[in-house]
């Protein structure tokens, strides 16, 4: 699980920022093409529906989702671990 904000929806209104227990929105610092100051996310592996979700199957803390009013917030899967080789210079 991913947590992921769609652009396309967000106003900017900040209002995720203020109810993350864990402060992964922070006040983002640029405008997107539509001219709105979206949030940024910090580790958003350390959101309880990240981590915990799968597990559990269903909806934890989920505060962010609920308070926004344009439901920009929302989880997605993330594609499968593909093992890349990696080369090492010495
Ligand atoms: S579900 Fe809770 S912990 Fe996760 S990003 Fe939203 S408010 Fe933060
Ligand atoms: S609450 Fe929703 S609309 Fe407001 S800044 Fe957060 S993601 Fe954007």
């Amino acid at each position: 699980m991913k947590l992921v904000i769609d652009e396309s929806r967000c106003k900017g209104c900040n209002l995720c920022v203020l109810v993350c227990p864990y402060r992964i929105f922070q006040e983002g610092t640029e405008l997107n093409s539509r001219g709105v100051v979206s949030p940024v996310l910090d580790r958003p592996e350390r959101c309880t529906n990240c981590r915990l979700q799968p597990l559990y199957g269903r909806m934890l803390c989920g505060v962010c989702h609920m308070i926004c009013p344009d439901q920009a917030i929302t989880w997605v899967e993330e594609e499968p671990f593909e093992p890349h080789k990696v080369e090492v210079e010495f």
